[in-house]
């Protein structure tokens, strides 16, 4: 195996193999310090941040004062660092005096925090390459030349050390490899990603839209993507009421008061708003969860063994403050609706609900074609008793109850100890977004814990009170999260059911045939199929490529003899071909497509 000598930030040089994890974050990080020297070059004045190899790129942070760098420039940078390979530059190494260090970056506030935060003893350790010195962090190759297969990929605003209360500076991502053919494979995963990247879908399709200059992780949802929504929330709703729960609606905001009773004070402060104070003692939060409102639905009312298992369900609306530098699109925001659901059990119970839920989710997975998902199993650890509620007996049935429903229903499941929730043992549903990522998108959770705090009772058969169980629930998790999830599998093409539009009409000539289009669309309608006559001013190719791109399902072409017939000619979306057939005919089709989702 080829070797490289690599610089560790000691300024120890050792050979290791090329083509290790090692040597790769090595060239990484070696590219960075070329790119930053490239900036420092190219640039007069230029204020440089962190030069840094992460898992499958690297980057610098800069900051101008005039015009930023553009993303145009990134091509002079590359031919810059090109230029240093073939000068063989190479990575040097001192111990450099800390006001040395600090005298050589005086107007560089960014670099200077750096030298001082890596100062011992008086002392900081620097590589220096094409004569720019940098702390070094992170082990180097040493030799510039090996730098050929590479690419800047992007240029993105990014807060100092990701904290949104610093300066904002601008981040130059880039890739490197060894080997060429390596550099094209990354390259296309990477344009594979772009083209499934649901704000990049989400833009070009009109579904929604996040301005931070109104609120930051606060989407609006437009009329295509809200129709989307629509058709979800309809559809999960429909199904849930079917499986024997009560849809309820309760307010995003509650006293405080329950959410110090509840324990996410405490616990989960740091992701919730600050409280709103009424100004005579009342303070409102809104909600980070649902839990403690389903809960007041079951207070309300004295509940009897009868009335379990008692399941309440909601599209919650929810508020967490999450990191303004994790925020993401539809992925991750600060308001978000999930389809939430409690039951409420007797410990006998626990067992059968649990696989009634189970089913429910894998039936909605099955509608939705979703097929690429895993079960992962979390206990406590027992060992570990400050973590884990103590309740031993609770502990161990319940845990063995979930097996117990997982083993009936045949299903494979990794188990990991000490993963659950320290009010009790949970089942998540993992699945792969397009991109690779894993992501629980669903989740049941039995808690012990939320009864005993709010006092949950129901009267037994005995006559007695007793505890009922909670069991927290999500089918398919947040309607942002989900909507991300399936722009990214479906790239856009939402099946016919979910099709924002699912039918375009272009008459051949408006004048003409634009009538007999507004008749088909009436009929269409009528049987609440979501189709639209295109009767702009455009040439008929052009309208035609347009729904394309718009990945409309079915696109009507009607001319005279479409009229003259009563019929249509069809184009499937992704497909060359056009079939004439009669409206009857495609009205068969279509209605035939919508229901196909595969329902019980
Ligand atoms: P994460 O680890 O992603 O922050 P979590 O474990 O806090 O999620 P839960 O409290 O279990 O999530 O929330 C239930 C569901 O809500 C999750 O499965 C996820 O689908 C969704 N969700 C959580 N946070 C967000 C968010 N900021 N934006 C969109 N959806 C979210
Ligand atoms: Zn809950």
């Amino acid at each position: 195996m080829p070797q490289v000598a690599v610089m560790s930030p000691n300024g120890e040089v050792e050979k290791i193999d090329r083509d290790s994890q090692a040597g790769l974050e090595a060239l990484r990080a070696l590219s960075a310090l070329l790119l930053k020297a490239a900036l420092h070059q190219q640039f007069d004045g230029i204020r440089l941040g962190a030069a840094v190899a992460e898992d499958d790129q690297f980057y610098v942070d800069s900051d101008k004062d005039e015009q930023q760098v553009s993303a145009d420039e990134l091509a002079s940078l590359e031919a810059t660092i090109k230029q240093f390979a073939k000068d063989d530059v190479k990575v040097e190494f001192a111990q450099v005096k800390v006001e040395d260090a600090l005298a050589e970056v005086k107007d560089d506030p960014f670099s200077t925090e750096l030298i001082n935060e890596h100062a011992q003893d008086g002392l900081v350790a620097m590589y220096e390459v094409a004569g720019v010195k940098s702390v070094a962090t992170q082990p180097v190759l040493v030799y510039g030349n090996v730098v050929k297969n590479y690419q800047l990929l992007s240029v993105a605003g990014a807060y100092w050390k990701g904290m949104s209360s610093n300066p904002m500076l601008q981040r130059i991502y880039g890739t490197v490899f060894f080997k060429k053919d390596n550099l094209e494979a990354d390259l296309k995963a990477r344009q594979e990603a772009r083209e499934r990247d649901h704000r990049v879908i989400g833009n070009q399709l009109d579904l929604f839209f996040v301005d931070p200059k109104v609120g930051a992780g606060l989407p609006y949802w437009m009329p295509k993507g809200a129709t989307i929504r629509r058709v979800i929330e309809r559809y999960i709703i429909d199904k849930e009421v079917a499986d024997d729960y009560e849809h309820v609606y309760t307010p995003v905001l509650m006293n405080l008061d329950a959410y110090k009773t509840s324990g996410h004070w405490d616990h989960y402060r740091e992701d919730m708003f600050p409280p709103m104070d009424m100004g005579d003692g009342e303070l409102l939060e809104l909600r980070p969860m649902n839990c403690p409102s389903h809960i007041q639905v079951y207070k309300h009312h004295i509940r009897s063994y009868r009335d379990l298992p008692l399941r309440i369900a909601e599209l919650g609306m929810m508020h967490r403050y999450e990191k303004s530098g994790a925020l993401s699109g539809l992925q991750r925001v600060r308001e978000m609706t999930l389809n939430d659901g409690h039951t409420f059990v007797t410990l006998d119970q626990i067992q059968d609900e649990f696989a009634k839920i189970l089913k429910l989710i894998m039936d909605v997975y099955k509608d939705f074609d979703i097929t690429d998902y895993t079960f992962r199993l979390s206990y406590r650890d027992p060992k570990n008793t400050e973590k884990y509620f103590a309740n031993d007996e609770m502990w161990e049935q319940a845990q063995n109850m979930l097996k117990g429903a997982m083993d009936d229903l045949g299903l494979d499941y990794y188990e990991a100890e000490g993963e659950a929730a320290f009010y009790g043992p949970k089942l998540d549903i993992q699945t792969k977004t397009a991109l690779g990522n894993e992501e629980t998108m669903s989740t049941i959770q039995l808690d012990f814990m939320l009864p005993e705090k709010f006092d949950l009772h129901y009267v037994g058969e005995d006559g007695q009170q007793h505890r009922p169980v909670m069991i927290h629930r999500g089918v398919v998790g947040t309607m942002e999260r989900f909507m991300a999830y399936l722009t990214e599998i479906y790239k856009g093409a939402f099946p016919t059911w979910l099709a924002p539009q699912q039918v375009n009409i272009i008459p051949v000539s408006d004048d003409r045939h634009g009538e007999y289009a507004d008749q088909v669309a009436k009929e269409l309608k009528h049987l609440n199929i979501r189709a639209k006559v295109d009767h702009r001013n455009e040439k008929m190719g052009y309208k035609i490529r347009e729904s394309q791109t718009q990945k409309v399902p079915y696109t009507l072409v009607v001319g005279d003899d479409e009229m003259a017939n009563g019929a249509v000619s069809v184009r499937k979306y992704g497909e060359q071909e056009q079939n004439g057939m009669s409206k009857d005919d495609f009205l068969k089709l279509i209605q035939a497509d919508i229901a196909s989702y595969s329902r019980e």
